[in-house]
Parts: structure tokens; C-alpha cells; sequence
């Protein structure tokens, strides 16, 4: 019988610098670079001259850099953007959308992608082999993704198949995680999935196989278990640093669906108390949170979906309405500025920006497009060959699905 290799227990640097951005008062109006980089988080480098300059400057000198580029390029901003990124997106989306933008695009040279890592990768998969897609702050990762190390996840799957054989698990990844995960599903029969398609996901994976890996995120595998009528007794989380993921071989065999130890630190920072409160001072408001919240949070509240589903949702209620919001603040901001008709505010009364997300500085959008202008491609995410065909198998099966 294999065991889990000793591995040190490590957690990912962005999760310890979740809370650098963290405000008591609302304004995430940006600051210059340089003031910025005192939060103490990492930051890529850029020449000198971009590092003092001040928002207007940097708004003027994008828009500029942004008309001369016309569209041979495409900007895409997740809904996670500062205000004064996303301003200059050609396209705003949760990540899968904004990739499949970018890939139904033809004759583009190069997307400039505000949002993290993995989504750029997942770009570079889905676009033509020939468009260069740029990450403006190479820095700019995530945390969930950062908790599902391939070597950790490939120890896991050898684990899991020897002891149930590969016909019986089916591994899922969420979009959130690194194209080596998305190719390791593809290559081993699994399949990607949103938090807007998970369910469909799941029914599509129990056809084929008696019990399902779900990597990375443990809440949206669990809520979405649990909505599939999974009871949580037949649910086991496998952390990493442990053997057998923490788990006992009967406990791992009685399993229906083995949730990876992952989660996302902004929407665990949401608690049942935060609802209590809110429904205190707003007898009629209504509470929707995003399914990477905890099963307790989900479930105390009135609606749980995408981030799309929950724009939608915001925009679509009556006037006069209350909205308390649990996912990230720049969109929830964004949603109250966009609607003076109804009463929105997020649940989280201290105001915590994604904190990667928040890496893409509009300074760095200026810097890589004028770098762009001058014929200069910085910061190209490029996923190599064999990993990007078996983490487009996997993105396919999901199109064939939804
Ligand atoms: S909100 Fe959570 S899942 Fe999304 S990029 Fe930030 S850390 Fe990752």
C-alpha cells in the first residue's frame, strides 16, 4: 500500500498576504505604485519611471497606449478589477467567459489579461497558438490555485487509483487551478468545471465513475455534493500532508466524492454571524454568497451562485430592494455604484480586495501596453504543448457538457 510522501507543510505565500489590502474605511481609490508597494506583499518590478506616477497620469497615458493598439488587441478584466483597470476592459466576465471571448476573437495578436494566473493560462489554452496572452503583474496568482500543487495532487491520484483502480474516480478541477491540474483531468478521463456549471459537472462524472476527486476548492466541492444530494457523511477532504490525505482506507472506500483541502481566502472570510447582523439591520434584505463560501454560510443564506449569477440577480431586482453581498468587494462596490436604486453592501464590513487580484495595478496595464506599442511583449503566460492538450480535453468535455 502507498502512503502520501512526507512533504513539509507550506501555506502559499498568497494566502499569508491575503489580508494586505484590508481596509476599515470603503475607499480602494488605487495610490501610486510606489506608495502601494509598502503593503509588503510581492510585487514584479517595473523601470523606475512608472513607479511615482499618479492615477490621472497613468488613466491618460493608458488611454493613449490602449487608441493606438486598436484591435489588434483585446483587454480582458475579470469583475475582480480595481475601478481603474477595468475601465479599460474591452471585455468584463468571470474567467471561463473571458477566455472563451478571447478564443472566439480571430485575427488578434495579443489579450492583455487583467485577472491571475490560471486565467491567462486557461487564455493561452483556448486561443490560437500564434496570440500572445500577457499577464500584466506576473505576481498576480491565487491562492486557491497555489493550494493544489501538482506534485502533492499526482501523489493523491496515485494513491486513489491504486487502491480503487482509475475506472472507478473521476477527478474534477474547478476552473481555479494551475493548466498542469486541467491536464492531469484530461488526461486521466476528468473534466473542468465553474461554480455556474458544477452540478451538471457532477451528474456528467457520476455516469462514468463511482466516486469523484474535486480539486481545488473543498466548499465548492461540498456545497455542490450536498446540492446533488451527496450527504457529507459521504464526502472525505484529502489534505496533502497527511497519509492517506487524513483519511482512513474504509473512509476513502465509503467515499462518493474526495474534496481536495483548498480553499478561497476572501469568500471564507464570510461567517453566519455577519448574516445574523445583516438580516438585524434590514429585516427585508436578501443574502446571496458565492458557492466558495462554507457549507454554514450557503446555507444561511437566501441565494448562493457565480459571480455572474449573482450580477445578474443585483441587476435585475426591484427598486428599493436590500442586497447583502458575499464575494469579492471591488464587484460588490461596483454593483452599489451601478445601482443608487437599491441597497447593496457586502457582508464583510472590513473592506478585503482579493489581494492577487488587486496586484494588477493600473500601472502595470500602462507599463505592458506600452511595451506593446513598441513592439515589446512582457509577461507572456505560455503553457507548454502536452499540457495544454490534455487541459484543453478536459475544458472541451466541460463545453459538451454546459
Ligand atoms: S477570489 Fe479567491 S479564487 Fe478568486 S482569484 Fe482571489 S483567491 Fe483566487
Amino acid at each position: 500500500m502507498t502512503s502520501t510522501k512526507y512533504r513539509p507543510r507550506t501555506i502559499p505565500i498568497t494566502e499569508i498576504e491575503q489580508s494586505a489590502f484590508c481596509r476599515s474605511d470603503s475607499n480602494l481609490k488605487s495610490k501610486t505604485l510606489a506608495e502601494e508597494l509598502k503593503a509588503g506583499v510581492r510585487w514584479q518590478r517595473v523601470p523606475a519611471e512608472y513607479r511615482t506616477l499618479d492615477t490621472d497620469e497613468i488613466i491618460e497615458r493608458t488611454k493613449h497606449a490602449r487608441a493606438k493598439l486598436g484591435n489588434k488587441i483585446m483587454v480582458l478584466g475579470h469583475h475582480y478589477q480595481r475601478d481603474e483597470v477595468i475601465q479599460f476592459a474591452d471585455f468584463r466576465g468571470d474567467s471561463y467567459n473571458l477566455s472563451k471571448y478571447a478564443a472566439e476573437k480571430k485575427g488578434l495578436e495579443a489579450v492583455v489579461f487583467c485577472g491571475v494566473h490560471f486565467m491567462a493560462e486557461t487564455a493561452d489554452i483556448l486561443t490560437d497558438t500564434d496570440v500572445s496572452v500577457i499577464l500584466p503583474n506576473l505576481m498576480a496568482g491565487c491562492s486557491m490555485a497555489d493550494m493544489a500543487k501538482i506534485e502533492d495532487v499526482e501523489d493523491c491520484w496515485d494513491e486513489i487509483t491504486g487502491l480503487f483502480g482509475e475506472e472507478t474516480v473521476i477527478p474534477i478541477t474547478y476552473m481555479n487551478s494551475t493548466a498542469a491540474i486541467k491536464s492531469l483531468c484530461g488526461l486521466n478521463g476528468g473534466i473542468v468545471c465553474t461554480s455556474s456549471n458544477a452540478a451538471k459537472v457532477f451528474e456528467w462524472a457520476f455516469e462514468r465513475g463511482q466516486r469523484l476527486l474535486f480539486l481545488p476548492d473543498q466548499h465548492l466541492g461540498r456545497n455542490t455534493g450536498l446540492k446533488f444530494g451527496v450527504s457529507a457523511d459521504q464526502m472525505v477532504v484529502w489534505s496533502p500532508f497527511k497519509d492517506h490525505g487524513g483519511n482512513s482506507i474504509q473512509q476513502l472506500n465509503d467515499a462518493r466524492i474526495i474534496l481536495w483541502e483548498g480553499h478561497c481566502s476572501v469568500h471564507t472570510r464570510f461567517n453566519v454571524d455577519q448574516i445574523t447582523i445583516a438580516r438585524e439591520k434590514y429585516p427585508d434584505v436578501n443574502i446571496i454568497v458565492h458557492p466558495e463560501c462554507t457549507q454554514n454560510v450557503v446555507k444561511s443564506a437566501d441565494m448562493n451562485g457565480s459571480t455572474e449569477l449573482i450580477i445578474k440577480t443585483v441587476t435585475e431586482a426591484d427598486p428599493g430592494t436590500v442586497w447583502a453581498i458575499g464575494t469579492e468587494i471591488s464587484l460588490v462596490n461596483r454593483l452599489a455604484n451601478e445601482h443608487p436604486d437599491k441597497t447593496i453592501f457586502c457582508l464583510d464590513p472590513v473592506v478585503c480586495p482579493c489581494s492577487t487580484m488587486y496586484r494588477i495595478h493600473p500601472t502595470y496595464l500602462l507599463w505592458v501596453l506600452e511595451a506593446l506599442n513598441d513592439g515589446v511583449v512582457v509577461n507572456q503566460i505560455k503553457v507548454d504543448e502536452k499540457t495544454r492538450l490534455h487541459a484543453l480535453t478536459a475544458l472541451e468535455r466541460m463545453l459538451s457538457v454546459s
